[in-house]
């Protein structure tokens, strides 16, 4: 049978919003697909640890918002993220961005200055799921491999399956920050799937599907899309 040639492959300028509440599976789903879907991969989350991590300015402005479970303010993370995407080359799965209407305002300004098309994958799933998945979240401090101690588990307790680095709990992944995440995903940022439903971008997909079956419909809209 014929393959579908991916978006890459076809020279497509996509990105790709992965939308949705914290423990939706937004970064789970799109670093599994990235590399296979010739995507590059940017997180806002992972940009603010980094910055956090090497004690820069930013990091310093950032890592209160963020041990809290509030939004880091829109001044600091819009430019930090349209930086980012301003030097890629081909398609980008964006995780974490947009988060509120003002960043949204600024993508769709940059996508339209750079001729990018987009697809916003809006992912679903209920408060109690979100937050039993969270606090059994572990992830590797080395290459970020995300797993979860029951339904994803690691072979080998602690250590990552795919370098042997150490796994562990992120700060924000506490049962009562998840909560605050959640209060602020609903106030803030689930506004937004309105505003990609109107405008025709958005596809909503249930997160709370066995994961290879999350991962197969994913790639079936960006194969459509690409
Ligand atoms: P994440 O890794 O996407 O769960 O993000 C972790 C934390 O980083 C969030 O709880 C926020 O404090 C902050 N953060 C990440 N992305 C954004 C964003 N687009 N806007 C504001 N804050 C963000």
């Amino acid at each position: 049978m014929e393959r579908n040639a991916s978006p890459a492959e076809k020279g497509s300028r996509l990105v790709v919003v992965f939308f949705g509440p914290p423990g939706v599976g937004k970064g789970t789903v799109a670093t599994r697909l990235a590399g296979e879907l010739g995507f590059d991969f940017v997180s806002s989350g992972d940009l603010l640890r980094d910055n956090v991590a090497r004690k820069t300015e930013l990091g310093s402005r950032a890592s209160g918002f963020m041990n809290a479970g509030k939004l880091v303010p829109d001044e600091l993370v819009t430019g930090m993220v349209l930086e980012r995407l301003k030097g890629l080359e081909r398609g980008v799965f964006l995780d974490g961005f947009p988060r509120t209407s003002g960043q949204a305002e600024e993508l769709s300004g940059f996508l339209a200055d750079h001729g990018l098309s987009l697809l916003v994958i809006d992912l679903e799933a209920d408060d109690g799921f979100l937050e039993e998945r969270l606090s059994a979240r572990r992830i590797c401090r080395e290459c970020g491999a995300i797993y979860h101690l029951r339904n994803l588990p690691p072979a080998k307790p602690g250590r990552c399956d795919k370098c042997d680095g150490e796994l562990y709990r992120r700060d924000d992944d506490r049962p009562e920050v998840i909560r605050e995440r959640l209060a602020v995903y609903h106030g803030q940022s689930a506004p937004l799937k309105s505003y990609y439903r109107e405008r025709g971008f958005s596809r909503t997909l249930p997160g709370d599907t066995p994961l290879a079956e999350t991962l197969a419909a994913v790639r079936k809209l960006i194969v459509e899309a690409g």
